[in-house]
């Protein structure tokens, strides 16, 4: 497919902050579905093979992960050590980059960029680069959080990709180009990525093998190079792709997605808890802390009076307590089509001070980029369009009655959603 690989347009929206700005680039000049692999999701001895039956010697592949890895080539036809007839041959057989556009919004003083990236079928994928400077204790890092899936079955109703519901699991190349094309950036700017999380668009574990070729990927010294421990693998409770990755070792941090401790609760917030109930999940990350040696990082959404009372903070104190964990509160992005808004700050405080008291290590993140909707799905939301307002109103009501039934202790109903429950 040919490209035009320019910044095409800064502009100004009236859904956007002021200080947001947009740019276009790597721009497709026609999106279609597209059937050739990409080339990073090749792994090395199938590039070797590949370049042995056309009599190329296999030092040729190195050149070529030179290229695909090395953050400064745009396209194989500028991949210079490579003989031309082996450029052409290899355009013709794969894509060099699955992205066939991406656009780029920048907030929070230059901190943190969006991407919302447009695949080769027309699916929508989001990354978010966060950049954090050094201090006291701390180095500069950069921080990407990918997509693993276009769209997500689990249906958390505080994530706008939730709504948006399941599209397809992503290719490893697909996976590992928001992580090439944000090098190609940061590159060009003397930069360099510190860290990636799969904390993006998708349940990861529900697309695990694509996954793990890509964490190989990102993990190989002679591909991307990045450690292990700079790696996060973030779950909302996929229990049988945690003891999967237990089995497999220590190998990366996993985050878990627990939002609320007690049942009734998770059950609406995470509707994948109707397969497989919190205790599950957390004696399963428990089993993979006690086998790897490795913390597990747990991430709870704060929505007022929703998850966020005395009573949650206990449950979360019961549930947790004694486990080599550490709590990350993260006041609730603002999602259209929800009834809920994020806990104020001092009643997060509070929440922190109990998880503190009972010896569990807690952390207050705070949002990064609202300004360009960067909470999970939202770029790709706005793309989708509104949905009627007897759906959204239907909606806020449905999440109200769940929520305060909930509270009372009452579980849903409802089986677990489609696609997550085998
Ligand atoms: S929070 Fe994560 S698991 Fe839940 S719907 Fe959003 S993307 Fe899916």
């Amino acid at each position: 497919m040919p490209h035009r690989s320019v910044v095409v347009r800064q502009a100004w929206s009236g859904r956007l902050s002021r200080c947001a700005s947009i740019v276009v680039m790597d721009v497709a000049i026609a999106p279609t579905i597209e059937d050739r692999p990409g080339l990073s999701g090749l792994a090395p001895d199938a590039l070797v093979a590949w370049l042995a039956e056309r009599g190329e010697p296999a030092y040729r592949a190195r050149q070529i992960g030179d290229a695909v890895w090395g953050g400064t080539v745009v396209s194989i036809e500028h991949a210079a050590p490579l003989p031309v007839g082996l450029r052409q041959q290899l355009a013709e057989a794969f894509r060099f980059d699955t992205l066939a556009q991406t656009e780029l919004r920048v907030t929070d003083g230059d901190l943190t960029e969006k991407a919302l990236h447009r695949l080769g079928d027309g699916a929508l994928i989001e990354s978010v680069l966060m950049h954090y400077p050094a201090r006291a204790g701390s180095r500069e890092r950069y921080t990407l959080c990918i997509s693993s899936q276009a769209g997500c079955a689990v249906g958390c109703p505080f994530c706008a990709t939730g709504e948006l519901g399941f599209g397809r699991d992503l290719q490893t190349a697909e996976i590992v180009d928001q992580v090439r094309s944000t090098t190609r950036r940061l590159v060009a700017e003397g930069r360099r990525l510190t860290n990636i999380v799969f904390m993006g668009m998708g349940e990861p574990l529900l697309n695990l093998d694509r996954v793990l070729e890509a964490i190989a990927a990102l993990n190989d010294p002679r591909r991307f190079g990045l450690g292990a421990r700079h790696i996060t693998v973030s779950t909302s409770g996929v229990v049988p792709g945690i003891r999967r990755l237990t089995a497999l070792g220590p190998q990366f941090t996993l985050a878990v997605s627990l939002h609320a401790a007690r049942d009734p609760l998770r059950d609406v917030l995470v509707p994948l808890n109707r397969r497989w109930p919190v205790a599950d999940v957390v004696a399963a990350a428990r089993d993979h802390a006690g086998a790897t040696g490795r913390r597990i990082s747990y991430e709870v959404t704060m929505i007022a009076g929703v998850n966020d009372t005395a009573a949650d903070a206990e449950a979360m104190v019961e549930l947790l307590r004694g486990d080599h964990a550490h709590v990350n509160l993260i006041p609730m992005n603002p999602v259209a089509h929800t009834p809920w808004t994020a806990s104020p700050m001092p009643v997060i405080e509070r929440f922190a001070a109990m998880l503190r008291a009972a010896g569990i290590e807690t952390t207050i993140r705070r949002n990064r980029g609202q300004e360009v909707g960067a909470a999970c799905g939202q770029l790709a939301a706005e793309h989708a369009g509104e949905p009627p307002a007897p759906a959204v109103a239907r909606r806020r009501a449905r999440l109200v009655a769940e929520s305060a039934a909930a509270l009372l202790g009452e579980r849903s109903h409802h089986p677990a959603p489609v696609g997550v429950g085998e």
